[in-house]
């Protein structure tokens, strides 16, 4: 869930510092630990003069650089796995399993949070299950000490420093106290990791106990995630995803989650539910998803994924996924892993890609060894430039042709 909250704490950002105003110091930034005492000194200063009280200012007493953190946050980068490899990993028969029966176990309460925010219970016990482990495993990483080390970093501080102060904030609305800052290495706290940030916009006391929970209260991690998700665009009562098939031929380059077609349309191109029924032939607007091509799996999705799914968290592997995950805890049988077998390129293979496809002056982003959003879209206009089936997806016949 990281990445996404980094984007949406970069928009705050600049708000924040305009706020920090005057003071030079913390636009500062170094790659060692040298000058981090300084960093701390000006931001706890800043943090007094935002209002942050005695015991909130006292977690940043004795916090030292942590390069334990910096040596994580680099290595994030060289993750490369295809949908089928991931959803392997993550979604096992046990979170399954495990996944219908809390839907079962907290029915009462998820019947009020969807009543209250429109998400239904297997899309929350999802994310419950793969951020971790449904409350198993929230982390015991000090939060002001990874932020803090983050923020001193120069890789990108504007995107953790709004994150350091909401931690202190939390402290000072009394929703958590000092020792229960801990958690994830990048910041996440709780049972779905939520940044500090998130939480203190978005965190729901749902148990009515007078504090905002999401290490220990059930209800206040369900009604906080539905209440992110429900600002992250979530309609209710509409779907998110449902497994297809696809014929073998269509127009491919309508397979993109950019693109809405009415259901209708989707059927006359010959897509199938997956038991083989025809697609409901109605004017609702869906996308259809091929997260590994056009011989991979199959879905059409709704704006609930190309909205909410997607601001959770940017990763489309991730997100499809974790869309999945909800359909198989709400009932849906297992995935098909489509026409053929599907080629998943090394993260080598993919940067070389990247860079081949920018020097034909498409915009991949970051060379980062992923198939995300870009990356696909710059490889359906080589694919269209090239005459190939248009489906988004690198194969190795493309990669040798370029
Ligand atoms: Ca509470």
């Amino acid at each position: 869930m990281l990445k996404s909250k980094l984007l949406r704490a970069l928009a705050c950002a600049s708000a924040v510092f305009l706020m920090a105003g005057s003071h030079a110091q913390a636009a500062d930034c170094g790659n060692t630990g040298s000058g981090f005492s300084g960093f701390i000194k000006a931001f706890h200063k800043e943090a007094a003069a935002r209002g942050m009280g005695r015991q909130a200012l006292s977690v940043l007493d004795g916090i030292t650089y942590d390069p334990g953190i910096i040596k994580k946050d680099r290595a994030q980068n060289i993750f490369s796995q295809s949908f089928l490899e991931f959803q392997a990993r993550m979604i096992t028969d046990y979170r399954i399993k495990r996944g219908a029966e809390l839907v079962q176990k907290h029915k009462a309460t998820f019947a009020r949070v969807e009543k209250q925010f429109g998400v239904p219970a297997p899309v929350i016990v999802a994310f419950w299950a793969l951020e971790t482990d449904f409350g198993g495993n929230i982390g015991d990483l000090p939060t002001v000490q990874s932020l803090a080390t983050l923020s001193w970093d120069c890789r990108r501080p504007e995107k953790f420093r709004p994150q350091l102060m909401a931690a202190l904030q939390l402290i000072q609305n009394g929703d958590l106290h000092p020792d229960e800052m801990r958690g994830a290495w990048a910041g996440e706290i709780g049972q779905t990791q939520f940044l500090p940030y998130d939480y203190n916009e978005s965190a729901v006391d749902f148990d009515g106990d007078g504090r905002r929970d999401l290490r220990g209260s059930i209800p206040d991690v369900m009604a906080s995630s539905a209440n992110l998700l429900r600002k992250h665009g979530w309609q209710p009562g509409q779907p998110w995803m449902q497994e297809v098939r696809v014929p073998r031929d269509m127009p491919w380059e309508e397979a993109d989650i950019a693109i809405q077609h009415p259901r209708s349309q989707w059927a006359k191109w010959g897509v199938k539910m997956a038991n083989g029924k025809p697609v409901k032939a109605d004017n609702f607007p869906a996308s259809l998803l091929l997260p590994m091509g056009k011989d991979g799996p199959a879905f059409l999705v709704y704006e609930n994924f190309t909205t909410a799914y997607l601001k959770w968290n940017e990763s489309l592997v991730y997100s499809t996924t974790a869309s999945y995950l909800a359909t198989r805890i709400a009932g849906a049988p297992k995935v098909s892993r489509g026409n053929s077998e599907v080629t998943h390129l090394t993260y080598q293979q993919i940067v070389a890609l990247q860079k081949k496809l920018a020097a034909r002056g498409h915009d991949v982003g970051k060379l980062d060894g992923k198939i995300g959003v870009g990356t696909r879209a710059a490889v359906k206009a080589v694919q269209i430039e090239l005459g190939m089936p248009a489906d988004s997806y690198p194969t190795m016949e493309l990669l040798s042709q370029l």
